[in-house]
């Protein structure tokens, strides 16, 4: 069994997937979810709500299972905090360290972009792919890579992190006023996610129109024939296409995922193919663009595919299990019982 978490900043989630052989389900099947509040603001509050959230979940499913944590944001190698996390407290925290101690084994943390791509690479909408990039484009907007069923993390953990990348070919006169852009949280100016986020289309919109529309108001009106809603969300595609195709240039994924709030706004995806095609540097762009095939869950489904189908050293099964109960034989034999985790892939998730 697999455990995945997904810490945002006003809810953690919880899931339990099933194992490949996991007493006869289909890897990948729900045993479990829950779903808590985030303690506002409170860090060693919030390591306990998902120590609790683990447990219940293990109590529930009566396993236990492997843990991997989404978070906005990385643990930085160079000091094994937190970082890049925009508006939660675990900034400046070794969450990592903290989460292992009050879980008793081994856990893995990877940033929710990434969590959200390996989730659609793994059984989602880029399920068979090889390479995958991820979008998630909301409140603000991130990105995630997957290759071959493991994410990308990079050197400094920022891989993916096209967000804040300058947008790309940046036009100066109205109404597109791109230069020099607003400014980011990040502290630079013109970041492709002060542009393409949700925010951003609105902020767009006030600044070319005068209202005050949300986004799903603002492509509404579009879809009724409102001239400067849709050519705010005209613009919008342009700016997503532009800054894409610098993605592609770089990565030439096998599959696109776009989600986030903004995904599901028909519009977003409206002629996207045609617009980003004369900015790469191919002769045919034939990329497929999709939708999340999991929405909202692949964050946490991601998070628990962060422990991939293989078999793990003796030393991290002997850190996973303290009172580990027998050797590999003997979890063989118990293949058959329910309520042992069978799955060759994660002896580490093994447990009475
Ligand atoms: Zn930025």
């Amino acid at each position: 069994m697999r455990l995945g978490i997904d810490v945002g900043g006003t809810k953690i989630e919880g899931i339990a997937l099933a194992g490949r052989a996991d007493s006869g389900l289909r890897p990948g099947a729900v045993l479990a979810r829950r779903r808590i509040a985030t303690p506002a603001g409170d860090y060693p509050a919030t390591v306990r709500a998902i120590a609790s959230l683990v447990s219940a979940i293990e109590a529930e499913t009566t396993r236990r299972g492997t843990v991997g944590v989404g978070i906005p944001g990385a643990v930085s190698p160079a000091t094994g905090l937190v970082k890049n996390a925009n508006s939660t407290c675990l900034i400046g925290h070794s969450i990592d360290r903290d989460l292992e101690e009050a879980l008793g084994r081994p856990v893995r943390i990877d940033n929710d972009a990434n969590c959200f791509a390996l989730s659609e690479a793994v059984d989602g909408a880029a399920a068979g792919a090889s390479c995958v990039f991820g979008v998630i484009m909301g409140t603000g907007v991130g990105g995630g890579i997957a290759i071959d069923g493991r994410t990308v993390p990079g050197r400094m953990r920022i891989a993916g992190e096209w967000g804040h990348n300058p947008l790309a070919s940046p036009r100066a006169e109205r109404p597109w006023s791109e230069i020099p852009g607003p400014l980011c949280y990040c502290g630079r100016t013109g970041c492709t996610e002060s542009w393409i986020s949700g925010p951003a289309l609105a902020a767009d919109h006030a600044r070319t129109t005068g209202q005050a529309l949300d986004p799903p108001a603002i492509a509404a009106a579009a879809r009724s024939g409102d001239a400067g809603a849709a050519a705010t969300m005209a613009r919008h595609a342009d700016r997503l296409a532009r800054a894409l195709a610098t993605v592609v240039n770089v990565l030439d994924p096998d599959v696109i995922v776009i989600g986030g709030g903004l995904s599901n706004l028909d519009l977003v995806f409206d002629g996207i193919a045609e617009r980003l095609a004369p900015r790469v540097f191919t002769d045919r762009f034939d990329t497929p663009i999709l939708r999340p095939l999991h929405g909202d869950s692949s964050g946490v489904r991601g998070a628990a595919w962060l422990w991939p189908d293989e078999p793990h050293s003796a030393s991290a099964r002997a850190a996973a299990r303290p009172a580990a109960r027998g050797t590999d034989g003997g979890r063989r034999a118990g293949a058959s019982s329910p309520e042992r985790e069978t799955d060759h892939a994660e002896p580490d998730a093994l447990g009475g």
